[in-house]
């Protein structure tokens, strides 16, 4: 499958595979569109490369606090987690088209050669390592507000606010 416009596979100076810009990209602007496909707690699938979604955003209305899996296959896969990113990502559902959409969003300029990131802020319970190398990492790749969750054996891994550290280092 052909990148998507502007931008290229790479091998990641992060981890494994990523995306980098061949063009620039304004903060606010569209990157990318994500092709994927729906599973819900319990389908029996490999969520390596899923996005968690709200439900609602999976065209499923009975439970407003349910999440689902995005499994994503396209290229999109191959963008990494950075705990200071230069894109988010969102979803919503199409009614029309019946599908729910996903994209990736500048928030702030990238410039050519830039690669890819977003936040994937998972759950502690699924927190790894971060090698994202931001002068914020949180250390983990982990929701910021699950820090207190993150498993024992983990906790040594994560790093302070850089605002704290900053405070104290004066
Ligand atoms: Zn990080």
């Amino acid at each position: 499958m052909p990148p998507p416009e502007g931008l290229v596979v790479v091998r990641s100076r992060v981890h494994g595979y990523g995306l980098e810009a061949t063009r620039r990209f304004a903060a606010g602007e569209i990157v990318t569109a994500g092709d994927g496909v729906i599973f819900r707690d319990g389908d029996d699938f490999d969520d390596t490369y899923a996005l968690v979604i709200p439900a609602i955003d999976a065209g499923f209305q009975d439970d407003p606090e349910e999440l689902v899996f995005y499994d994503l296959v396209d290229q999109t896969r191959w963008i990494n987690h950075s705990c200071e990113p230069n894109t988010r990502v969102d979803a919503r559902w199409d009614p029309i088209a019946k599908i729910a959409r996903t994209w990736w969003i500048a928030v702030r300029d990238i410039e050519i050669g830039e690669e890819l990131f977003y936040d994937y802020a998972f759950v502690a319970a699924s927190a790894e390592p971060c090698n994202c190398g931001a002068a914020g990492c949180r250390g983990l790749i982990v929701d910021p507000d699950e820090l207190d969750e993150v498993e024992p054996e983990l906790r040594h891994l994560l790093r302070p606010p850089v605002t704290t550290r900053r405070a104290s280092a004066s």
